[in-house]
């Protein structure tokens, strides 16, 4: 019996905030990227493996990684924000 199997990256956009960019120094839209890890089987995505966040600057593209608690307290912020306008 044949099996195909392996593991795909999928990345999603959680929220999209608005700061001053580290590597840039411009205040530029930056979107907190979730990217999870999954095991397939004949190329159907099965079991989530793991998952990585990130924030990504609009401007220069520049990729900062985050921990969990970091992606988590910048949804905060972005839904707050969201209310506030
Ligand atoms: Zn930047």
């Amino acid at each position: 019996m044949l099996f195909i199997f392996g593991s795909t990256h999928r990345d999603r956009v959680l929220a999209d905030v608005h700061f001053v960019c580290e590597h840039c120094g411009v205040a530029a839209p930056q979107q907190i990227i979730e990217t999870a890890t999954k095991l397939s089987l004949f190329f159907v995505p099965l079991v989530t493996l793991g998952r990585k966040h990130a924030v990504v600057c609009a401007n220069c593209g520049a990729a900062t990684v985050l921990t969990r608690d970091q992606a988590e307290h910048g949804l905060q912020w972005a839904e707050r924000n969201r209310r506030m306008v």
